[in-house]
């Protein structure tokens, strides 16, 4: 195997540990996302979202700022709008924004550990 293929296979096993965390919602607002295998392929090239799911991207929990690190237990799932918005805030301070922003309560998947 080469060490490209390693690599890559690391990626896939990180993603797939961080969709299983959280049952396939994002961590933060708990939308429904779509496994890489889920994936719509675009005739032009490139992928889209399937409906009603979101693209999935890997967050650190505790920001790398905040002296987190790069370990599986420290990422989770998160959707396009949570990762680009959650910054260097914790999982805490970032769910009290999402829901004060929402003005409803937000649910939560997945443990924090
Ligand atoms: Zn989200």
């Amino acid at each position: 195997m080469s060490i490209t293929a390693i690599a890559q296979t690391f990626r896939t096993k990180k993603r797939e540990r961080a969709f299983r965390r959280t049952d396939g919602h994002c961590f933060y607002c708990g939308c429904d996302l779509a496994a890489d295998n889920e994936y719509v392929p675009l005739e032009e090239g490139g992928y889209t979202e399937p409906p009603g799911k979101k693209f999935m991207q890997l967050d650190h929990m505790t920001p790398k700022c905040l002296r987190g690190t790069l370990r599986s237990e420290n990422v989770a799932p998160a959707c396009e709008y949570c990762n680009a918005r959650k910054g260097g805030r914790s999982v805490e301070a970032y769910r009290l924004w999402l829901c004060s922003k929402r003005g409803e309560p937000v649910i939560f998947y997945g443990d924090k550990s």
